[in-house]
């Protein structure tokens, strides 16, 4: 007896290959046991097998699922002290419904850049719970005082951050580094995030401030590179990406800061930066009610405007861009918006392909992911209308997103 392969077959489809900034017309897509199988355009080859579910496009949108490539899974609440009462479990279960709202968001794969692990990943990849896949790095490197060091001024405890659930971890040195990176491939990281300058979140740090050595960075990235991954920083200014990159760190985060120089060296060493432009915007209107600090939020103006610019120049420039939102909290519905505010200077395709094409090659998931390719996982959306036209195609799960399918099980959204 031969096993029962589940067939989804999608016609009457425009399909929107982002690489090709190409809309089809009239077209179908079949995939088979959550890969896609075969495309084509007009009306599909009629199938032998009736174990095939057939959803009528009529003439919506078919794309890849989007990636958001900077979150905190774990982070359902922007306020600290509240966070590091939670357990463990506690944690999770929040982390887990917040991953299903992404996916309803349109999110098909997410990478997390400090706290989601391994159980939270296989929870998602076995469907236990309906999510995004999870890229994740394990917990966020910092230096005794920097962006992950989040003791408050008073308090004499050597180590740090709580509840079990440890977004990031203190290593201070080139051997604590390359001890910290191990366990963190150990434990099946991805790829491995440093906090290279200081942040918005932390409490005793200014944005200015440049963390670790070039020995320490150098040490990670060498870690990095015997386990065949790679490292992201948290940065914002020249002065830390240009270290970082200079050490062989291979993808930016945020980036608000950036100068010409800086956005050359990010070109000649063919980086990633991914921008966050709405965790700042949504921080300003939201942060100091939901229990951010005064501190962190007298901090959130100096990186916070220059944002919008630095996208624009590294856009022309050619840089690798890849979508991120960084949103904690309450602010996490606002996770597409980040869409609208880089429209305000980029064009729709490159805007789509840094959350399809280009994010997947950050991840280096090349033709597996962010595209409608043959063999790829059969993650994609349907919408309705064009977002290569119209960017609230996307903004607006709630009107606009029919369908989301994720390893070829489609989830229905909008009405
Ligand atoms: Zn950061
Ligand atoms: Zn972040």
């Amino acid at each position: 007896m031969t096993e029962q392969k589940s067939r989804l077959l999608i016609t009457n489809a425009h399909l929107l290959h982002p690489e090709r900034s190409e809309l089809t017309e009239e077209s179908w897509i079949e995939a088979v046991d959550g890969r896609i199988t075969a495309s084509g355009s007009g009306h599909p080859p009629s199938s032998s097998c009736d174990n095939v579910r057939v959803l009528d496009a009529a003439g919506s949108t078919v794309m890849p699922g989007l990636i958001d490539a900077h979150v905190h899974i774990l982070l359902t609440t922007i306020d600290f002290t509240e966070f590091h009462s939670w357990s463990a479990s506690y944690t999770a279960v929040r982390a887990l419904r917040e991953a299903g709202r992404m996916l309803r968001r349109g999110f098909t794969t997410i990478r997390d850049v400090g706290g989601a692990d391994y159980g939270m990943a296989k929870v998602l990849d076995e469907q236990l719970m309906a999510g995004p896949r999870l890229i994740f790095g394990g917990s966020a490197l910092s230096q005794t005082g920097g962006h992950g060091d989040l003791r408050s001024l008073s308090d004499r405890s050597v180590s740090c951050c709580g509840n079990g659930v440890h977004f990031t971890r203190i290593a201070d040195g080139v051997a604590a580094v390359r001890a910290a990176a191990r366990d963190e491939f150990r434990k099946g990281a991805h790829h491995l995030k440093i906090m290279a300058s200081g942040g918005v979140a932390s409490p005793h740090d200014e944005i200015s401030a440049v963390q670790y050595s070039d020995e320490e960075l150098r040490a990670a990235v060498e870690e990095a590179d015997n386990h065949n991954r790679y490292v992201t920083v948290h940065a914002y200014h020249p002065r830390a990406i240009n270290r970082a990159l200079n050490a062989g760190v291979r993808c930016v985060e945020h980036g608000n800061l950036v100068d010409d120089e800086t956005i050359k060296l990010l070109v000649e060493k063919d980086a990633f930066l991914v921008p966050t432009l709405v965790t700042y915007e949504q921080l300003a209107l939201q942060g100091r009610q939901s229990g951010l600090s005064e501190s962190s939020c007298r901090k959130i103006d100096d990186v916070r405007f220059a944002g919008l610019d630095g996208l624009e120049r590294a856009h022309k420039a050619g840089v690798n861009l890849v979508y991120g939102s960084d949103l904690l909290g309450s602010m996490h519905p606002h996770q597409l918006n980040e869409f609208a505010l880089r429209a305000q200077v980029q064009p729709n395709v490159d805007i789509i392909r840094s959350a399809t094409t280009t994010a997947a090659r950050l991840l280096r998931m090349e033709g597996q992911i962010g595209t409608l390719s043959i063999g790829a996982h059969a993650d994609m959306l349907i919408l309705r209308g064009d977002p290569l036209q119209d960017i609230s195609v996307l903004t607006s799960p709630e009107k606009q997103l029919r369908y989301v399918i994720r390893a070829g099980l489609p989830i229905e959204v909008a009405e």
